[in-house]
This record gives structure tokens, C-alpha cells and sequence, in this order.
């Protein structure tokens, strides 16, 4: 069993004087693909700000490997009006992943631009390099934030909602391009969610969070609960 990615025990995050998560243990090793379901205001989106480093633990404790300390956090951000209609190539959104390695360099590197191409490639999207992103459709949009994300690493992805706005075939092939991430790259998955139906079907854990956690483990297991059989009937 490799060492857990990201590892957390009875860890709490909040704001000023108020704790939103409470007791949270989870651990995302290699190969993962977790995907964190809950009512809106349950904590979803604070524990993910926990996860990635932006909010420091108010109790217990979260360990990050120094395998992703090294290679990073490749975030998948919910996409925003403003976003949607950025004024850059796709080539440019792209490469804007790596800028987290870049320090004060002014210009990125002949390693960051093959990385750049590489992950361009990985999602399909080389022939779309120099087209301007705001003209994309939704699906070449995501696959596009998809190789931005993958440049900062490819140990783990957070992805905030990504589904959010997409068609259905759209939806499939967003689920398609990170079932293969992560099932034949190896890539692990960490995926904030409301579309449970698919969430089931692509994951291997949950963890269904109101505050405190209600279900931890696996998608089989949470089936069998009856938290999990009121959220799949209830499709939220
Ligand atoms: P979810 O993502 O599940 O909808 P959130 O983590 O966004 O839940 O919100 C959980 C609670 O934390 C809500 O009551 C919300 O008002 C509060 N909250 C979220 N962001 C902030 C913030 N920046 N400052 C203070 N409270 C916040």
C-alpha cells in the first residue's frame, strides 16, 4: 500500500471564530478517485480550501506527502463568468499552469512549454493551441482547464463542481477524460459533486460531509447506508 498523498485526522477548518468542518479524517493515496457530496452549506468548498492549503487546520492534523509537497496540487477551480470569456489562447491557459513553478522568471522554459504540449496532447486539444479560449465550446473549455490543472501536477487533481454548465455529452466525455487519468495514469482524484448518479459510478470512495462526516469509504459501503439510499433517491 503506497503512503497516502494527503492524509487527514479529526481536522477542523472554520473561519475567524467558527469552525464550518468539523472532525474530518480521510486519507487520498495514489489511484484514488474520492468525491466529496453534500448539501449546500454543509462545508464542501471549505474543506476543499482546507485541502489545498488556503485555510490552515484550526484542530487536528492534515499531512501532506513530500511526493505532492514537490509536485503540487493541480486545481480544477469552479469555472466563472469571467473565466469563460478570458482572452488568451488555449496554449496560453494551458501553460498558465505551470506558473505556481515559475517564481520570477519572466518567460516560461523550454521544459514548461513541453510540458505544456504534453498535456495539450494528453486531452486531445493540440489543434486548438492557438484558438482563443472564450470561443471554445464548454466540453474544449474543460479539457482545457483539465491540461492547466495537469501541468501543475499529475499526483492529484481537485476539481470544485466541474460538471456545473456542461451538457450531457459533454458531462460523459468530462467523466471519460478523468476515468482515464486516473485509471491508466494514475492520477488521483479529489471531486466536490452534486451529480451523485455519476458520482457512483466513477468513484471508488465518498465521503458525505454535513459538517461533520456522515459516511467515509467506499462507494459499495456507502450504498448499503442509509444516508447514501436517501441521497441517490433524492439525486442531490
Ligand atoms: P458548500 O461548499 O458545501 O456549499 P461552504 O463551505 O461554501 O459549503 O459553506 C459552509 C459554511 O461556511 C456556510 O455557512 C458559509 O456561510 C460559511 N462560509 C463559507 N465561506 C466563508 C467565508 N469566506 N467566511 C465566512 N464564512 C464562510
Amino acid at each position: 500500500m503506497s503512503q497516502p498523498l494527503l492524509k487527514c485526522e479529526h481536522v477542523d477548518f472554520g473561519y475567524e471564530n467558527y469552525d464550518v468542518v468539523k472532525d474530518v479524517s480521510l486519507e487520498i493515496c495514489q489511484g484514488d478517485y474520492l468525491c466529496i457530496v453534500g448539501e449546500n452549506g454543509s462545508g464542501k468548498s471549505t474543506l476543499m480550501k482546507g485541502l489545498l492549503g488556503l485555510l490552515k487546520p484550526t484542530g487536528g492534523s492534515l499531512m501532506v506527502s513530500d511526493d505532492l509537497k514537490r509536485s503540487g496540487i493541480g486545481y480544477l477551480p469552479q469555472q466563472t463568468p469571467a473565466q469563460k470569456d478570458f482572452p488568451a489562447t488555449v496554449q496560453e491557459v494551458v501553460i498558465s499552469g505551470c506558473l505556481g513553478k515559475r517564481g520570477n522568471r519572466p518567460f516560461y522554459s523550454k521544459k514548461e512549454r513541453e510540458t505544456a504540449a504534453v498535456n495539450m496532447e494528453r486531452l486531445g486539444i493540440t489543434d486548438l493551441r492557438k484558438s482563443c479560449y472564450r470561443d471554445l465550446s464548454g466540453g474544449q473549455k474543460q479539457r482545457t482547464l483539465i491540461a492547466r490543472a495537469l501541468c501543475a501536477t499529475d499526483r492529484l487533481l481537485i476539481l470544485d463542481e466541474p460538471i456545473t454548465g456542461l451538457d450531457p455529452s459533454t458531462t460523459q466525455d468530462f467523466y471519460r477524460v478523468i476515468r482515464h487519468l486516473n485509471r491508466e495514469e494514475q492520477v488521483a482524484v479529489l471531486m466536490v459533486s452534486h451529480d451523485i448518479q455519476n458520482i457512483v459510478v466513477q468513484a471508488n470512495k465518498i465521503l458525505h460531509l454535513k459538517q461533520s462526516v456522515l459516511f467515509y469509504g467506499s462507494v459499495e459501503d456507502y450504498k448499503q447506508t442509509e444516508c447514501g439510499r436517501e441521497f441517490l433517491g433524492g439525486g442531490k
